[in-house]
């Protein structure tokens, strides 16, 4: 059985340095910048304890003596992924969503690599046997890993080593016999603060010259050296469950991660001085695959969250029957179904990796579409939100205390509310309304759903190349080639045209 969450978040007080707003927090299991997100976390690892929902959230590989959560599982049949897609749903449902980083995301990953653990041997180094220890470590210990493979922006028209300064992204420093030193930053770590280990790499291709910035490795949250400098956090800034329902208790936190001369042991090091093999373990393995089948599925849970927030606001202005309001509606929910099929196809139509008996993955065509199509689509759903939301998202109480203030509260039950909506319920809904459209914890995942899994100049090449260009355009060529200038009425030739 994995750990139980009150495992997990006794875990998180390890000395690990997270930073905010100038202030070295001393355990985020506490701090009210932290800990409701801290428990929703936990709550992920307990419903994987419960007799109801282990059988989906966790399986016994064979030959083994424990069951690991399913996501670190290696899928070797359709069925088997139909069912690890059951076990993201689960989990996405606890949180509508809005945890787009829970551990299954990483875990996902990992269990990508181990399925073409060929690729780790690289010419220089073999990390196949550190990952073989660390898919054990992790999928063992039901671990929450994280992961920072972008570096800083700084200036992305220069190589990593032609940046102003040397150590500016993370780069190794010293070679020492029992590991390396590394120092530099990565963005964006989501999740990282909660995490138990972070997987640091780069997933953009890098220039030959870069050798000192490439390098993967994995380290535990605590490792001396290595802090976390948090965003502002939207769980500190809210009210109430009852005010800000969702970014009380699902901010999932986006730090930037700084190596201070960090020592990594030899044995965590999978990737290193080999530009190739740390861009090729994200994508000659099923990885970024992987991650793809979690966050779709989240995506679609995301939708019929955001969908049934629609039905519930038109009902509540009374507007849902209205023929303009039953458009936007459907095409909410056309919408969402797209999504949901995207899933669906991409596990109807998986992909095996090489060799018998071997791993399978979502179809890479459709997977591939997915990131596009979600990136695109987010902020038009959460514009046709908006639309029929109206003016009610922003009349608002400022808190539900106004409800319950013995002046305030017959007023405010008098004005706002809607025919069968007493003004408790309305404002309820307005409230978690606001929360998921509006609110800075909405932008950021506007902003998520856009880019957490790469920018477009690098995703949209990325579908072409995952795609079949050459026969596409053999089939529009069959088209012209089944006629001729000659085949014109009354014969060819340029006198005919006259
Ligand atoms: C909320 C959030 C969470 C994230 N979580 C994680 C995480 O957990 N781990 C992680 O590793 N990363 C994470 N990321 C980072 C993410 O991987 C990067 O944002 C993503 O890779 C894009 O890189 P960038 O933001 O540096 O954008 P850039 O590469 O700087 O691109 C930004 C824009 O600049 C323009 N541009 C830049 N370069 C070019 C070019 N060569 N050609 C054309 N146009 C260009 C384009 O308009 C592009 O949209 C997260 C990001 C967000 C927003």
């Amino acid at each position: 059985m994995p750990r139980s969450g009150q495992d997990y978040l006794e875990s998180l007080r390890d000395g690990r340095a997270v930073w905010l707003d100038g202030e070295l927090v001393k355990d985020v299991t506490e701090h009210p910048a932290f800990r409701n997100t801290a428990r929703s976390v936990a709550a992920l690892y307990d419903m994987a304890c419960e007799p109801g929902r282990r059988d989906i959230l966790t399986v016994r590989p064979e030959g083994a003596d424990r069951s690991v959560l399913r996501a670190y599982h290696v899928p070797r049949t359709a069925a088997e992924l139909v069912e690890r897609r059951k076990a993201f749903k689960t989990w996405s449902e606890a949180s509508f969503g809005f945890l787009g980083r829970s551990p299954d995301y990483m875990a996902a990953g990992t269990a990508g690599f181990v399925s073409a653990p060929d690729i780790f041997a690289g010419e220089g180094f073999d990390g196949r046997d550190n990952l073989a220890a660390l898919y054990r470590r992790a999928s063992e210990g039901s671990l929450y890993q994280a992961f920072t493979i972008t570096n800083p922006q700084i200036d992305r028209t220069r190589a990593a080593s032609e940046q102003e300064e040397d150590d500016l992204y993370v780069r190794v420093v010293k070679e020492r016999d029992d590991g390396i030193v590394v120092r530099g930053a990565k963005m964006i770590g989501t999740g990282a603060v909660f995490g138990d280990e972070v997987v640091v790499g780069t997933i953009e291709p890098l220039p030959r010259q870069d050798v000192e910035y490439a390098l993967t490795f994995s380290v535990p949250l605590d490792s001396p050296g290595l802090k976390f400098i948090s965003r502002t956090s939207y769980e500190a800034h809210a009210r109430s469950v009852f005010d800000n329902p969702l970014s009380s208790r699902f901010d999932e936190n986006d730090a930037l991660l700084v190596c201070d001369d960090v020592f990594v042991p030899w044995e965590r090091v999978l990737t290193y001085r080999d530009v190739d093999t740390t861009f090729r373990m994200w994508w000659f393995t099923p990885a970024y695959n992987n991650f793809v089948h979690q966050a779709a599925t989240r995506f679609w849970t995301k939708l019929e969250f955001l969908t049934g927030l629609a039905i519930l606001l038109t009902r509540a202005n009374n507007t849902y029957a209205l023929p303009p309001v039953q458009m936007q509606l459907g095409r909410l929910m056309g919408w969402l179904n797209i999504a949901k099929s995207m899933v669906v196809a991409a596990e109807t139509m998986y992909e095996r990796v090489a060799g018998e008996g071997s791993a399978v993955h979502l179809n890479r065509e459709i997977a591939s579409a997915h990131r596009a199509m979600a990136g695109d689509l987010y902020p038009k759903v959460l514009a046709e939100l908006k639309m029929l939301a109206g003016g009610g998202l922003i009349q608002l109480p400022a808190s539900g205390y106004d409800l319950t203030h013995p002046e305030l509260g017959p007023l405010v039950a008098k004005y706002v509310r809607s025919p069968g909506t007493p003004a408790e319920q309305r404002i309820k809904l307005l409230k978690l309304a606001w929360d998921a459209l509006g609110s800075e914890f909405a932008s950021r995942h506007e902003q998520y759903e856009r880019f957490y899994h790469g920018a477009p100049h690098v995703y949209l090449p990325g579908i072409l190349r995952d795609g079949d260009p050459d026969l596409l355009a053999a089939f529009t060529q069959s088209c012209l080639d089944g006629y001729r200038l000659e085949d014109l009425p009354g014969g060819g030739g340029t006198d005919a045209l006259s």
